[in-house]
């Protein structure tokens, strides 16, 4: 028997863009107009995923006005999902919507295109399953639609899915926010890696696919790296899930505005799915709360902002240009202890209360400010569960218990 090989895998966090000369002065004179099939242009490569606390009317109509996409979810009757999508383009702005491998997807996407939709999403957790590939084969054959199709974490994956029709390739398996393919079924490949390798291999094979770059970007600091990575936009869930004009009302706590945000292969999901792929057993996904982010405009503004930043440290005015002879960094461990604002850990919320693992120095609280912790996404929504619970999160080499 052949022994498994063993490769190395990166993440965003593990590496930092390396800035170049740069001719660029200013952050406005950044261009991040991308074209992800022939019929579909978008100025600004951001994409709203297909779940239900992210992508439905009110969020892809803001999202279109910043130049994005919108990609309304498919666990709803394709009714609803296609007046969802058609209730965007009578305002002549763009949505996509997604449809599974499940039977129905043909009529699914058919109601989609009668909606104007300016794409169709196959959206499919293993997106390299033969069953996938096959219905991206007849999606491309019947629709006259731009086709996105995902998700693979492999080149091979995204080679099969271009093959197959797909005008853009969905890559990530298991980085997300809310998902816990890796700790469940213990498979994935970290996401800077996945779509290096999906990028690489798409070039190699002279395939005319664009990429978007599913999952794991908690700031614009990955947007951007994604984006030189070589991927053509990225795809945002837990970040778009406290904004304003995500599906969901606002949950009002003492220690602060929440909205409610979970995958879509959590049991809460699950359980009111109309549009199963397979009977899912154990459960890939999670649900909490993600603090609330207000309007969609002020949050993908900054997340732009901080990827036109990005950007003139590489020299890019466009993102093919930062692209241009652009050099990865890996962080030693040591080094990311530096990252960020290393000079504390911020904590906020009344009903938290820092609990000093056995093994941490008291002496730290004394030489470091007490910095703001909750609102960023390194605590995710797990803090938020019910404030009865006791958490506990490392950070470097502290560990940290916030209880009761
Ligand atoms: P985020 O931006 O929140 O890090 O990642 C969003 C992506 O996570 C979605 O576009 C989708 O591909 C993925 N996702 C959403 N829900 C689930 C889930 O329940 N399980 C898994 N494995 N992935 C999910």
């Amino acid at each position: 028997m052949d022994t498994p090989k063993i490769r190395d895998g990166l993440s965003y966090d593990d590496v930092l863009i390396q800035p170049q000369r740069s001719s660029v002065t200013s952050r406005s004179e950044v261009d991040l107009s991308v074209e992800l099939a022939p019929d579909l242009e978008l100025s600004l490569p951001i994409t709203g995923a297909a779940m239900d606390t992210v992508t439905e009317t009110d969020l892809a109509i803001a999202l279109a006005e910043e130049g994005g996409l919108g990609v309304v979810h498919r666990f709803l009757p394709p009714a609803e999902q296609a007046d969802m999508v058609g209730r965007v383009s009578d305002k002549g702005l763009q949505a996509a919507g997604s449809v599974g491998i499940a039977d129905g997807f043909h009529a699914r996407a058919q109601a989609l295109t009668d909606a104007d939709a300016a794409a169709i999403v196959a959206d499919v957790a293993h997106g390299h399953m033969d069953r996938c590939l096959d219905v991206v084969s007849d999606l491309a054959g019947s629709f006259d639609r731009p086709l996105v199709a995902g998700n693979v974490a492999t080149g091979q994956g995204a080679v099969d899915l271009a093959r197959a029709g797909a005008d853009c390739v969905k890559v990530g398996v298991g980085p997300g926010s809310h998902c816990t393919t890796r700790r469940v079924a213990g498979a994935g490949v970290p996401q800077l890696t996945a779509v290096l390798d999906a990028v690489e291999a798409l070039a190699d094979d002279d395939a005319d696919a664009s990429v978007i770059a599913d999952g794991g970007i908690q700031s614009s600091g990955g947007i951007a790296k994604a984006l030189v990575a070589g991927a053509d936009a990225v795809m945002l869930g837990g970040l778009l899930s406290g904004t304003a004009e995500a599906p969901g009302v606002v949950v009002d706590r003492d220690e602060g505005k929440y909205k409610i945000s979970r995958g879509m292969a959590s049991q809460e999901a699950n359980e009111e799915r109309t549009d199963r792929d397979l009977e899912i057993g154990a459960s890939e996904g999670v649900a909490g709360l993600t603090p609330y982010r207000g309007e969609l405009s002020d949050v993908v503004g900054e997340l732009a902002a901080g990827v036109r930043s990005g950007f003139s440290y590489c020299g890019g005015r466009t993102i093919s240009e930062a692209r241009d002879g652009a050099v990865f960094v890996k962080v030693s461990p040591g080094a990311k202890e530096r990252e960020g604002a290393h000079g504390g850990v911020l904590v906020r919320g009344n009903w938290l209360s820092v609990v000093q693992s056995a093994w941490l120095d008291p002496s730290w609280f004394a030489s470091h400010s007490i910095v703001l912790f909750q609102e960023t996404f390194c605590v995710p929504w797990r803090l938020c569960c019910e404030p009865s619970d006791s958490v506990s999160v490392s950070v470097g080499k502290f560990l940290f218990q916030f209880g009761p």
